[in-house]
């Protein structure tokens, strides 16, 4: 018995890379193989604003034989004096369909983190960090492990 097409629907949506593009191996070797020719890619997550570029996804091709792909989020807005260099989450994978699917999908996770905000017990801290909060706490991990235990965070 076939899935009704509602249903169809939704589990495809669940499926896409983006809002309306699937994460077929076609769309993932073509994004691949535009990192490949460009060597780097910037992903916006919406429009441009006055001041440059929103959050954003950034792939780059490193590696000695140029087979791991570099993985950059970074924030629309930078605290003062960091200007544009305000990465808030890097790590590489192999340079294969499958490492730009873990890629998009991991990165589209600290998307969705960064929209929570920066922790601002770690922005105070002398010198200041940069972590995200996590989920439903407005606090990074590392300080929700420290107030637990009764410590400065790390
Ligand atoms: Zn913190």
């Amino acid at each position: 018995m076939a899935m009704p097409r509602e249903v169809c629907a939704i589990v495809g949506a669940c499926l896409d890379l983006f809002p309306g593009v699937p994460a077929s191996p076609a769309v993932l070797a073509m994004l691949l193989a535009r990192v490949e020719r460009k060597k780097f890619l910037t992903i916006l997550d919406g429009p441009r604003i006055p001041y440059g570029a929103p959050d954003r996804i950034e792939i780059q091709l490193v590696g000695r034989k140029m087979n791991k792909l570099l993985v950059r989020v970074r924030p629309a807005v930078a605290p003062p004096g960091d200007g544009h260099h305000l990465i808030v989450w890097e790590y590489t994978v192999a340079a294969t369909t499958e490492g730009m699917l873990a890629a998009i999908v991991d990165s589209g996770a600290v998307l969705a983190n960064l929209k929570r905000g920066l922790c601002e017990s770690c922005a105070a801290a002398e010198p200041p960090r940069k972590k995200l909060k996590c989920a439903g706490l407005q606090m990074c991990p590392d300080c929700v492990l420290a107030r637990a235990l009764g410590c400065r965070p790390l």
